[in-house]
């Protein structure tokens, strides 16, 4: 009786240790072609695997393989596909307007754009859904204020849903608003900030919020971020909106198209700006 337990457990384990390698080993979904007849072992299997592009064999050279893009050379640098909204000249300053589609009085200095106090925040004449975003700021160098106050900004995706941009180095305020907060709903997973004046990057992964027909949010919009080539929000479902209502209340969704301007906030600091380009993802 014990013997056979034992094979019983030795067939078992053996059974386990098979499962695990299969499992390992198997990246997709792979159907495999019914074999006929009892004798068919001695034939390769042929393996399929059904995709968006259709139904191909595992190691078919007809398989479409994807775009080929040039990276930047520099990590920051816009790949060959991305959509340059602001280069550093004035010249890419016809890509932005104020909010009621006049031109912009923030300043475009040598190789930045600078927000001006009560002129407003900038935005993108174009629109953009969901996204990858890569925007480069620099707060203040000459540290003025505290908290709020200081290096104080932010980069609206959707012209809807804010990360704040704030001088954090050093600076305390609530965590759900300090730099790369989603201002009001989520905290930055660290503190990735550069010092005052130091050029900083956000690199940002947005999908797009949908409604449905009465209005009511179907699918809740989606941020992951890089700042400073750090990890800070790790595919965050967005609760709600961003905006401020008081000191401990924030907006809710309100139903809004499919897309959206990229807005750069004037909080009254005068923060810059350089080096922003934006790739259009599917939702
Ligand atoms: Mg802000």
């Amino acid at each position: 009786m014990r013997k056979m337990l034992l094979v019983v457990l030795g067939v078992s384990l053996l059974g386990m240790v098979a499962g695990c390698s299969t499992q390992e080993t198997s990246e997709e979904v792979v159907k495999v072609e019914p074999t006929s007849g009892p004798a068919a072992p001695e034939k390769p299997l042929t393996q399929y695997v059904d995709t968006p592009t259709g139904r191909w064999l595992v190691h078919d050279t007809d398989r479409p393989a994807p775009p080929i893009i040039t990276p930047g050379a520099e990590c920051a640098a816009a790949p060959s596909d991305a959509i340059v909204l602001f280069d550093g000249t004035a010249d890419s300053m016809v890509n932005w307007t104020d909010t009621k589609g006049n031109p912009s009085k923030w300043i475009c200095g040598n190789g930045y754009m600078e927000s001006v106090k009560g002129a407003g925040y900038i935005q993108t004449k174009e629109q953009f859904g969901s996204c990858q975003l890569h925007v480069e700021f620099a707060t203040p160098s000459r540290v003025r204020g505290n908290g709020q106050g200081r290096g104080n900004s932010g980069v609206f995706l959707h012209g809807q849903y804010e990360v704040q941009v704030l001088d954090s180095y050093g600076n305390e305020t609530y965590p759900d608003g300090q730099c790369g907060a989603l201002y009001g709903r989520a905290v930055p997973l660290v503190n990735a900030s550069g010092k005052p004046g130091q050029w900083q990057s956000y690199d940002i992964v947005y999908h797009r919020p949908t409604f449905d027909a009465d209005g009511n949010v179907a699918r809740k919009a989606t941020f992951t971020v890089f700042h400073n080539g750090v990890l800070i929000q790790d595919h965050v479902e967005l609760v709600g909106g961003t905006g401020w209502i008081n000191a401990h209340a924030v907006t809710d969704y309100k139903p809004h198209g499919d897309k959206g301007p990229i807005q750069l906030q004037d909080h009254g600091n005068p923060v810059w700006y350089r080096n922003i380009w934006v790739r259009e993802l599917k939702d």
